[in-house]
């Protein structure tokens, strides 16, 4: 049997809240709009759900790609081989384990994450409630904003490897920018402890406020993206780089360097991947010329070799 009829009804089987969706146009999953076709995309019904289904893919030789909420990847909009397995939709339990201490699986939204600290009075989530992603994939790229990262709140994470399900503890995580000890695995991040510090809801609230209204004004917000394209690089930011490069505006097919925000590739309308990556090429010969400084990517490029 075709190895995605065997998968379907697999998940039908043991999963049957799971939703699987086939020949799926990857950017309809992605902030930024670009991705071809999946064979098939599964949106487990739990996190056991989540395991035993990349168990079945690994078990048949296949690695699916595993994504949250798909606001940090750019995918390249051929036919891709491979199936997606996305967290954010089904998988996302969240339960207060202490007075301040928060226990989330990882397809959870960061937004809906900050709203029940806010509503629980806990303080510490703020920077994060406009980060669009999921609670896996901030873990997995230690996102940050305003001063706060994941590595200042996440005490305990639950994943998934080659030999089963194991946790992690603080420093264990190896948090550093925009880096985690799962970056370099293929593992599934499955639930995070956070542990934030007890506050008044009406302050916390008012910073998320705050913090909102300064992306609203910085960001290109209702544009397609994935957030800031490049990191920062050592020796200063890579929009003001950019900026001073005279590249805001910068344009190859629907792709364009945002005017708002230097730092932001947005898709003007029918961006193809090829002019996402052109911009991306010029905007780095352009920063390596004048400040001799290598600009490497914030946002996942998973193309079609991509094999986990
Ligand atoms: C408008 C906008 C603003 C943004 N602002 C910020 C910001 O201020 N700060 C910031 O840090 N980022 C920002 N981002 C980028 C993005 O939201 C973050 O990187 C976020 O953490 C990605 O989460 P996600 O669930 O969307 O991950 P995805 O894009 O789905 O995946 C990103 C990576 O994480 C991996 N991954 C996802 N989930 C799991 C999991 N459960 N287990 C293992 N690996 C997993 C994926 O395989 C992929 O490699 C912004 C993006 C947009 C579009």
């Amino acid at each position: 049997m075709d190895i995605y009829l065997s998968a379907e009804k697999f998940i039908s089987d043991n999963y049957p809240g799971s939703v699987v969706l086939k020949d799926e146009p990857l950017k309809k999953h992605t902030s930024f709009k670009i991705g071809g076709c999946v064979p098939m995309l599964v949106i487990p019904e739990s996190t056991q759900a989540i395991c035993g289904i990349y168990k079945f893919f690994k078990d048949n030789g296949i690695t699916p790609l595993i994504i949250g909420n798909g606001t940090n990847i750019l995918a390249e909009d051929c036919e891709l081989p491979f199936p997606v397995i996305k967290t954010h939709g089904k998988a996302e339990c969240v339960r207060l384990i202490s007075e301040t201490e928060i226990e989330a699986d990882c397809g959870i939204t960061l937004a809906q994450l900050a709203m029940f600290a806010q509503k629980n009075g806990l303080t510490g989530m703020e920077f994060a409630h406009g980060i669009p992603g999921s609670l896996g994939g901030a873990v997995y790229m230690n996102a940050g904003a305003y001063g706060g990262e994941m590595a200042h709140i996440v005490t305990k994470t639950t994943a998934l490897g080659e030999n089963g399900i194991y946790e992690v503890f603080g420093d264990e995580h190896d948090f550093s920018y925009r880096h985690s000890v799962f970056s370099e695995k293929s593992d599934i991040i499955l639930s995070s402890v956070i542990k934030l510090e007890k506050s008044n809801k009406d302050e916390i609230l008012a910073t998320m406020d705050e913090l909102a209204a300064k992306r609203r004004a910085s960001q290109p917000l209702n544009m397609p993206s994935a957030g800031s394209t490049f990191k920062r690089p050592a020796n200063g930011y890579a929009a003001a780089m950019i900026d001073q490069c005279g590249l805001k505006g910068y344009t190859v097919g629907g792709a364009q360097v945002s005017e708002k925000h230097a730092g932001f590739v947005v898709n003007c309308g029918n961006a193809a991947f090829e002019d996402v990556m052109d911009v991306i090429r010029h905007v780095r010969e352009t920063v390596k010329e004048k400040f001799d400084t290598y600009l490497e990517t914030e946002v996942k490029i998973i193309d079609r070799n991509y094999r986990g």
